[in-house]
């Protein structure tokens, strides 16, 4: 018998294309890393402290269940603690949601451009992606999602506001939408940047989450709370999902550091949420800015900001670099530059003001 002397992997995992991490900015300035969608703020004092005092007790395993986060997190949200699941930052919860509802055969279906993990996660589960292109405006195409609904769809992403874009989906066509959607087929808002939005006819996931059983939230805390290097992000959503998703996660898998920066930032809320205020600011000035040079960004909801710039994305993405600054390219499609600190948006301007459209 001739036997390979590999391991026999699973063809399509093996066949994954590599993650791509943005870029770290040049000349070892992390001001200018705009590539990643962080909150530029280092974590208020009282979450460092949370986390030294958890450093000397790192030969003890974390709290398996996050006791604490989702207590807080519930009497804030106003949910039941079994309707909490957390994971390693909110990617972890997704693929989770993914592979607790859809395997081969199966469909996942989300609006393109959107999160570029999604994708990932589904040929991991051995689901099918259907994608639905984006309107011209670079919203979601939510008609035309509930139109390719099938038989096998088991799971939509709704990402709102949308990643790479930062356009939203409002109350009333979102709630059109999840009428038409059958009530088997599990609905994820992903509201990674649900802070940053400032338009009032974006509803927040977790009211539609309470009528609807096939609806739940994702949310986390890298962004507006700034613990992307903690990983902790969760789920709102109702039983049986949220069952099976605390059965068939990793167990023990957030750091007690993470649940206790992340209870530590729900104290200091008021403070975080007034950062957050900063870079909402910082995210018009740098839109305005853009639009007065002639590009056309979306209105953004997020703390990022879009340019469509088609075969000329690579050429801005090294303008960009050569000044120091690393913002994330998509293909021909375009460039997601983040909100940062006010220097690193001027010199995303400067770069900008020196472009021939
Ligand atoms: N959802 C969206 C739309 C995102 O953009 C991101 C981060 N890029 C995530 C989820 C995941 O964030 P995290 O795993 O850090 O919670």
């Amino acid at each position: 018998m001739s036997r390979s002397d590999t391991p026999r992997l699973v063809g399509r995992l093996a066949a994954l294309p590599d993650y791509v991490p943005g870029k770290g900015a040049s000349q070892g300035c992390e001001d200018l890393k705009l590539s990643s969608n962080e909150n530029p703020y280092p974590p208020l004092p009282s979450v460092v402290s949370a986390v030294q005092r958890q450093a000397g007790r790192v030969n003890r395993y974390p709290d398996p269940g996050c006791a604490a986060l989702v207590g807080a997190l519930a009497e804030r949200l106003d949910v039941p603690a079994e309707h909490l699941v957390v994971g390693t930052g909110s990617v972890s919860v997704a693929r989770l949601l993914v592979r607790a509802t859809a395997g081969p055969g199966d469909e996942v279906l989300y609006a393109w451009r959107s999160f570029e993990a999604y994708p990932i996660m589904a040929e991991i589960c051995g689901a099918t992606s259907v994608r639905v292109p984006l309107r011209a405006d670079d919203t979601h195409d939510l008609e035309a999602m509930a139109d390719a609904v099938t038989e096998r769809t088991r799971l939509i992403f709704v990402c709102n506001p949308n990643n790479p874009t930062g356009t939203v989906v409002r109350r009333a066509e979102l709630e059109r939408f999840l009428d038409r959607v059958p009530n088997d087929v599990l609905v994820v808002l992903d509201e990674a940047y649900i802070e940053f939005v400032r338009d009032a006819e974006v509803p927040d996931g977790v009211e539609l989450y309470r009528e609807r059983g096939n609806v739940c939230v994702l949310r986390t805390f890298s962004k507006a709370y700034g613990l992307a290097g903690l990983r902790i992000g969760y789920v709102v959503a109702h039983e049986p999902v949220a069952v099976v998703l605390r059965k068939a996660g990793l167990p023990f898998g957030v750091s007690q550091l993470a649940q206790d920066a992340a209870v530590a930032s729900l104290r200091a809320e008021d403070e975080l949420l007034e950062r957050v205020e900063l870079l909402v600011k910082e995210r018009s000035r740098l839109t305005a800015g853009l639009r007065d040079l002639g590009f056309a960004p979306p209105d953004s909801e997020a703390n990022f900001v879009w340019l469509a710039l088609g075969d000329r994305t690579a050429e801005f993405t090294g303008a960009c670099a050569a000044a120091g600054a690393a913002v994330r390219p998509y293909g021909a499609d375009g460039v997601r530059i983040t909100v940062g600190l006010p220097e690193a948006n001027d010199a995303v301007l400067r770069v900008a003001r020196g472009w021939r459209h």
